[in-house]
């Protein structure tokens, strides 16, 4: 069996030489298994245009006698090639799969009622467009779920069916359940069409349709992945379901009266199906050349059968060459998209291609983009990106319907450099295997992925601080109490929920201060000093809906024309105004004027404006992307923090060091987004008891975490007695642990009476910046909470590339003489 396949492959590559000259330093792996048109084709068919004299088919000469008659041939010819009995199949030639797909569509679109239309979610692109002329569609998540709605009882109804699927995925060449098709037409008793999309499965498998009853009624064809030339597709039509095109309102071939006219010379022929669909003059010469290249490919590579059985031997070879790449530290290169019911080697369940994405040594994903070029200078011709099967890509790369929108507004497209979003790479590596493809192919490749992407040195993990004291903590006195992040600048907290790793990104917390509200007039920022109502507008993140969901509370409830507003969380540039009433589309913040961009629902608009009694618009901040993104848009934290220096156990404005040796942060301008000065603010739970307890000594009402506006509160943990609390600790820390990440202390933030306004009714009070200004009050400025930025990690680990904390997580703290700086991005343990 092996010795037969390799014997075969021997041949092949032979054959190769002799046939595709230019393949010599190329190793070819492109497109869904297309094969490159051989030498002999084009010699075949030059030969026969040479000879021969093709004329227009519509009319009675003998050139065009000789091309009608030579066109019947072919049909039947490519009918005999999928074992279709003419009297119960015909033909339909076709630019590509796409047009035939078409063609079906625009005859469902014809009928009366427009039609049903379901489709797996493996489809291909050209598939799914299909649902947009259906009065209803549904598209299968799974196989399972196919079965399940094949077995129900209930009918659509009058109205007609289509259920399209794809033979074999374009994505990563799985195989799906070629019965369908026969128990959709029995259990549905007809109601249903089918539409199998055989466009990759033929390129390298043969497709038997000699069982009219079971087979497909549509079956669309790229003939060109077969033969690699010519440019042509085909549709295939089982007879019994012709009628579907009896509706259809085109009539091609130009003016009716032309088709009058061709019909009374034509007119034996009239009554086919195919004449009724054809419009326009046939690709005539494609077709000989057809009649070409299947005489070719059959000389070459004698039956589609042998194709099937050469490409599954190889792909089975690569398949297994790349799950055991490893790097020096044992874990995986390739991680292979390849679905649970198939296996390579196996031609029933799994096609010659394989789907992955490559690891670095951290674990972290390789950029697409890099492989490409890479791929490039070596000349192997492989597809990177979204390879047109979006449902394939989001299920296989767990990327959420909003994570595609927002990566889409983020700048991401088919094929572009910014392809790990999230610590989620937004395509995959696919590399198909066709009739020419050899052995010696599968394992270039593999040296190539070796020699590039297999790292053997040790990973170095250098956290951004080390302490002096390497020594673990034996339990650590703090932990994260709570996380807030803030979506609407000045409007309601969110709170991370406990047990949700939340994204931490150079610019804060993810989706802290996101949006905001701009003043229709002049269109500077609303805050809550000017606005304390804000207070009562509650954002919210449902990442699971994909939506910013928004919710008056309190006195503000019944204001607006409903209690909630949703705005989905990807940027969609539609959503937004063109040119919105302000300069540029600036909104101001502190001063500052940010590139904020201003929602145009109406919808939207009303819901703030009613709320707040003021007319404003709901702004979005630019995506600032994954740190890698375009930062263009991004406001930068002003040196205005304050610098601080120790003073007592107090830091005080003033003295803080300028810089620190190789620390990014303090003479890095950070971008952040509408937060006024840093981008997380961490406060201390034992300062603000401190702080309570002196507001209540005197009789005053105790201040909630809520109105400083933090984002991280961090408190001590529940087993240390009370007493042992550490007020104020945080004005000598310099560096955070939290959980995995490290984070910088910028300095102390300096504090205005919007911290007077309760959260919970937006009734301005006097505490806590009364006692607050009585107790930490320096320079004449107030103090409270820590402005603090987390320091990226050099390496692009899952961590590095996707840093979260969680409540709960464990904090160390670091004072300035526990750590030491070298000259490098990294401080290092001296
Ligand atoms: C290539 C392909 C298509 C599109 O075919 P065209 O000939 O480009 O129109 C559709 N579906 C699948 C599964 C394919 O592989």
């Amino acid at each position: 069996m092996e010795d037969a396949r390799i014997a075969y492959d021997a041949a092949i590559e032979a054959l190769r030489l002799r046939e595709y000259p230019m393949l010599q330093d190329t190793t070819y792996l492109d497109h869904a298994g297309t094969t490159l048109y051989a030498k002999s084709l084009i010699e075949r068919f030059s030969a026969d245009m040479v000879a021969n004299l093709y004329g227009n088919p519509h009319s009675a000469s003998n050139s065009s006698q000789l091309t009608t008659r030579r066109i019947e041939d072919v049909r039947l010819r490519l009918l005999g090639l999928f074992k279709a009995d003419p009297d119960e199949f015909d033909v339909v030639f076709t630019a590509n799969a796409t047009a035939g797909i078409k063609l079906v569509m625009e005859a469902f679109r014809d009928q009366e009622e427009g039609y049903w239309y379901g489709y797996h979610g493996d489809a291909h692109t050209s598939l799914v467009g299909v649902r947009e002329a259906a009065m209803q569609h549904r598209c299968f998540t799974t196989d399972a779920e196919v079965n399940q709605w094949v077995e129900e009882e209930g009918g659509l109804g009058t109205r007609a069916g289509l259920f399209a699927y794809p033979a074999q995925s374009n994505m990563n060449g799985r195989r799906l359940p070629l019965d369908w098709t026969g128990r959709i037409r029995l259990r549905k008793q007809g109601a249903v069409y089918t539409l199998l999309d055989a466009a990759a499965l033929v390129s390298t498998s043969p497709l038997d349709l000699s069982d009219a009853d079971n087979a497909p009624d549509f079956t669309a064809l790229s003939l060109y992945k077969i033969f690699g030339f010519p440019d042509l597709g085909a549709l295939v039509i089982r007879k019994a379901a012709g009628s579907i095109f009896d509706k259809r309102r085109y009539f091609g071939g130009g003016t009716v009266e032309m088709v009058v006219c061709l019909k009374e010379q034509w007119h034996a022929k009239k009554e086919t199906l195919h004449e009724r669909i054809e419009d326009g003059t046939l690709p005539i010469h494609s077709i000989m050349a057809l009649d070409a290249a299947m005489s070719v490919h059959e000389e070459l590579y004698s039956s589609l059968e042998e194709v099937s059985k050469h490409t599954a031997f190889l792909a089975a070879k690569l398949y297994n060459s790349l799950i055991s790449l490893k790097h020096g530290n044992g874990t995986s290169v390739c991680h292979v998209y390849n679905g649970s019911s198939s296996a390579y080697g196996d031609s029933k369940t799994q096609g010659p291609i394989v789907a992955f994405n490559l690891r670095n040594h951290h674990g972290g994903w390789v950029s697409n983009a890099e492989v490409e070029k890479l791929a490039a200078v070596r000349n192997f011709q492989l597809r990177t990106g979204g390879l047109c099967n979006p449902g394939g890509v989001a299920t296989s790369l767990d990327l959420a319907p909003w994570e595609m929108k927002e990566n889409f507004s983020a700048g991401q497209r088919c094929g572009n450099d910014n392809d790990i979003i999230r610590a989620k790479p937004t395509g995959m590596i696919r590399v198909s295997l066709g009739a020419m493809s050899t052995l010696k192919d599968v394992s270039l490749f593999v040296d190539f992925l070796s020699e590039f992407f297999i790292e053997n040195t040790p990973p170095l993990l250098v956290p951004p601080v080390v302490p002096l004291d390497t020594e673990p903590p034996t339990h650590s006195r703090l932990h994260v109490e709570s996380l807030s992040v803030y979506p609407i600048k000045s409007c309601g907290a969110f709170g991370v929920p406990p047990g949700v790793a939340w994204g931490v990104r150079r610019e804060g917390l993810a989706w802290d201060r996101e949006w905001c509200l701009v003043h229709q007039g002049t269109g500077a920022a609303l805050s809550q000093k000017r606005y304390p109502k804000m207070a009562l507008i509650r954002p919210s993140i449902d990442l699971e809906a994909g939506v910013l969901r928004v919710q008056l509370t309190g006195i503000l409830r019944d204001t607006a024309f409903a209690n909630e507003v949703t705005v989905p969380l990807s940027a969609d540039p539609r959503l937004f105004a063109k040119d919105s009433m302000y300069k540029d589309g600036n909104a101001q913040v502190c001063g500052d004027h940010i590139q904020a961009k201003t929602y145009r629902s109406p919808r939207i608009s009303t819901f703030f404006s009613q709320a707040l009694g003021v007319a404003c618009h709901l702004a979005r901040f630019p995506a600032v992307g994954n740190g890698s993104g375009p930062l263009a848009c991004a406001r930068h934290s002003k040196p205005h923090l304050q610098k601080s220096q120790k003073a007592g156990k107090m830091r005080v404005p003033g003295a803080f060091p300028e810089t620190r040796p190789g620390m990014p942060g303090m003479t890095v301008s950070k971008p952040i987004l509408l937060s006024n000065e840093s981008p997380i603010l961490t406060i201390s739970r034992s300062s603000l008891n401190r702080l309570n307890e002196m507001i209540k000594a005197e009789g005053g009402k105790a201040a909630q975490s809520e109105v400083f506006r933090a984002n991280v509160v961090v408190a001590e943990n529940p087993h240390y007695p009370p007493g042992a609390e550490q007020p104020y600790a945080e004005d000598d820390w310099r560096y955070l642990q939290i959980g995995q990440q490290y984070f910088e202390l910028l300095g102390p933030c300096r504090r205005c009476q919007m911290i007077c306004v309760d959260q919970q009714t937006a009734e301005r009070n006097q505490e806590p910046f009364v006692t607050l200004s009585k107790t930490r009050r320096f320079d004449g400025r107030v103090y409270f909470g820590e402005h603090t930025s987390h320091l990226a990690q050099g390496n692009s680990s899952p961590l590095a590339q996707n840093p979260t904390i969680m409540v709960g997580d464990t904090v160390r703290t670091y004072f300035e003489e526990e750590v030491h700086y070298d000259d490098t991005l990294h401080a290092l343990v001296s």
